[in-house]
This record gives structure tokens, C-alpha cells and sequence, in this order.
């Protein structure tokens, strides 16, 4: 028999499927098997999920200024939500939420924000000028400044 608790975990693995999110996230945050998820993936999108590696942190997502500012505001966003804590169904509903509000984004990118600032491998800064949170790194030309200052996406 499937207990409640994993009936949660299958429905919202399935729609993080749908979500693309990668599948090693989605095994980590749901415990679904790799197998099962495998096919689900192959039935929702007919295709094959990708195999390649997943990238090391958020930074390999930030390609401009332009997406350190979306990234950025979902972590904020996240944060205010949710704290630290990295929840599936959390995760899926934020990333709907800002979608809704702010328009597209990458749910890896957003994952992956959310866990580097919660390990500490980024740093969720305060610009001095607009006030507005952004993720601080001095290892990329788009995080070591406010990307809000940078641009005017928002
Ligand atoms: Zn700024």
C-alpha cells in the first residue's frame, strides 16, 4: 500500500516533472526512485530526461545581468516565504507564484539559488543604492554588483 506521505511525494514529483525540473533534484526532494521518475518523464514529455551533469552552483545559470536579476528576486522571494528550508511542494509554489508575478524562469535556476545561499556558497546581499537583495559572488562579472542597478528589468 502507498502511505499518504508518499502519495504527496509522487504527485508533486510528477509535477515537477512537468515543471522540468532535473531528475536528480526531483529523486533528492521526493525519494521517488530514478526509475520510476525516468519514465514518468519519458511519458509526460516523450522524450528521454537529460543524463548530463548537474552544474555545481547557481552561478553557471547567471549568463548576464539581466538573469542575476531574475534569479536574484527568486531566491529573495523564496526566502521570504519559505526561510531556508528546501521543501518540494515550496519549492513548486514559489517557482508558480513568481512565474505568475514576474514571468519566466528556469525552476533549476531557482533550485539552485535557493540551495547555494542556504550552503552559504552565494551570499544574499543588500544594494546600498536601491535597497533591493541579490545574489553576491566575486566570481562572476554579474554578481559582484547589484544586477537591479545594473539593468531595469524590474
Ligand atoms: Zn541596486
Amino acid at each position: 500500500m502507498v502511505g499518504l506521505y508518499e502519495l504527496e511525494n509522487m504527485q508533486l514529483a510528477q509535477q515537477l516533472i512537468r515543471a522540468r525540473l532535473r531528475l536528480s533534484v526531483i529523486r533528492a526532494l521526493t525519494d521517488v526512485s530514478t526509475l520510476t521518475l525516468r519514465q514518468w518523464w519519458h511519458d509526460i514529455h516523450g522524450v528521454r530526461p537529460a543524463n548530463g551533469k548537474l552544474p555545481e552552483t547557481v552561478l553557471s545559470f547567471i549568463k548576464d545581468a539581466d538573469m542575476a536579476a531574475r534569479i536574484s528576486s527568486f531566491a529573495v522571494f523564496y526566502k521570504r516565504l519559505n526561510g531556508t528550508t528546501i521543501a518540494p511542494g515550496w519549492l513548486l509554489n514559489t517557482w508558480m507564484e513568481y512565474q505568475r508575478i514576474c514571468g519566466d524562469i528556469d525552476i533549476n535556476a531557482g533550485y539552485f539559488a535557493v540551495r547555494d545561499v542556504r550552503a552559504h556558497i552565494v551570499m544574499l546581499s543588500r544594494c546600498d543604492k536601491c535597497r533591493a537583495g541579490y545574489i553576491y559572488d566575486t566570481g562572476n562579472k554579474y554578481t559582484d554588483q547589484c544586477p537591479f542597478c545594473q539593468t531595469k528589468v524590474f
